[in-house]
């Protein structure tokens, strides 16, 4: 969908603290894999962009608007953990670019790869690609602190004019919003479905926890089981109505015909079973789609399951306009900074998801083997409990790369 040049610019943003260490080692890897595949005839032009504490050093501001411009104007960027300063006017520089941008649609695979311990007895059967709504929720960050005259302002607007009654300490109350939109959850679910579509995936599952909140949570399921009308599916809903109808040998056979025809499962879970789900029959899912909030604790979760953050791929994109920005999910762990002891992994899985989004499938699946071959090997980062350091892991991976 996308029309890529020869040699396309990406834009990018080593970021700060262990961003350095991973994210130079993540780029002689990318490097390496494009001139294997293409013959050295095709090339990435690497643009590089100042933000965070490097941005605030030389140009005063942590978020310039030139950078910004220029990852409106790249449309792919790559880019490493931003440490964001207290005190700074934003909560998140993170989140300041994924707003600005507008990036709806947090996507998380997590896929396990053989050689790496996990906490589950069968690891081998993670394999799934979480969609988490990035814009709305909880998240908005709509929060008046207790005791301030904005707190008191809305309390007394919900009791007086809602008849709301159930704050219980009114003079010592926080108050959060948590706004859920029909749009910015329909365009969330349909990003969910064309992947699904994309990749040949038999099973959608919308987590959610609309049984307590009925009308932002029940409201995320209610429309998200409305987009799965517009694609070929059969639903948990459909099930019900056949079940109702005609019994449920019927609805179990409308649903085997169903998926016999191609038609993508599509069923909802509530979040906390959802998470004991996930560790005791992981194999049953493939594509989820969720709320902010609920994808934040389910990224994590998973992410453990497989071998943590040091590991664990993102991108967050904005599919109508194009833009995305592919970053490791962790943040700057100054714990290792600078010592070139990070697994680059996270950065490196993220650099997979581009080039899939760019369409060069054979890049990312090149990088993807080795990765998954040195794993195997036991050339492992610290954190994997191997003794290999950033650089020599990148080392071991691209040595890889060169005998495909
Ligand atoms: P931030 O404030 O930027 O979020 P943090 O201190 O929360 O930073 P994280 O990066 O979120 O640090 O990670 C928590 C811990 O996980 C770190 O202290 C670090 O030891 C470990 N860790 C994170 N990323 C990696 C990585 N790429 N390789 C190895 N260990 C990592
Ligand atoms: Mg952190």
């Amino acid at each position: 969908k996308l029309n890529v040049p020869d040699h396309p610019t990406i834009a990018y943003i080593p970021g700060d603290g262990v961003g350095v260490d991973i994210f130079f080692a993540a780029q002689r890897v990318f490097d390496a894999a494009v001139k294997i595949v293409f013959d050295g005839q095709n090339k990435i032009e690497w643009k590089k962009l100042f933000a965070g504490q490097e941005a605030f050093e030389k140009m005063g501001d942590y978020l310039p608007e030139k950078t910004l411009q220029a990852i409106d104007d790249a449309l792919v960027t790559i880019k490493g953990p931003l440490m964001t300063p207290v005190g700074e006017g934003f909560r998140s520089i993170n989140v300041a670019l994924r707003q600005k941008l507008d990036l709806y649609a947090c996507v998380r695979p997590v896929e396990y790869f053989s050689g790496i311990s996990s906490p589950l007895k069968n690891p081998e059967r993670v394999n799934m690609t979480i969609f988490r709504e990035n814009t709305e929720d909880i998240y908005a960050g709509i929060e008046f602190a207790s005791g301030t005259k904005e707190a008191q302002k809305v309390i007394s607007f919900l009791s007086d004019e809602l008849k709301v009654s159930q704050i219980r300490f009114p003079e010592h109350s926080a108050i959060g919003i948590k706004p859920v939109s029909t749009d910015g959850t329909k365009r969330l679910v349909r990003a969910a479905f064309d992947h699904a579509v994309s990749t040949d995936k038999k099973r959608v599952t919308f987590v959610h926890k609309g049984n307590i909140m009925k009308f932002t949570e029940g409201g995320f399921r209610k429309w998200a089981y409305e987009v799965a009308s517009e694609y070929p599916t059969f639903t948990a809903l459909d099930f019900q109505k056949i079940k109702a109808a005609q019994g449920i040998s019927a609805a179990q056979q409308a649903k085997a015909e169903a998926l016999e025809a191609g038609k993508i499962f599509v069923d909802d879970v509530i979040a906390d079973n959802f998470l004991q789900q996930i560790l005791i029959r992981p194999e049953q899912f493939e594509v989820i789609a969720t709320l902010n909030l609920n994808g934040d604790y389910i990224s994590d979760a998973l992410a453990a399951e497989v071998g943590g953050i040091g590991i664990a791929p993102g991108a967050n994109i904005n599919f109508k306009t194009g833009h995305a920005i592919f970053e490791a999910t962790h943040g700057t762990a100054p714990d290792i900074a600078g010592k070139n002891l990070a697994n680059p992994s996270s950065l490196i899985l993220s650099g997979v998801m581009m080039f899939e989004y760019l369409g060069w499938t054979k890049v990312a699946q090149v990088i993807k083997s080795a990765l998954a071959q040195t794993i195997l090997e036991q050339h492992l980062t610290q954190d994997l409990g191997g003794n290999l350091s950033t650089s020599e892991f990148a080392n071991a991976l691209i040595e890889k790369i060169s005998h495909v």
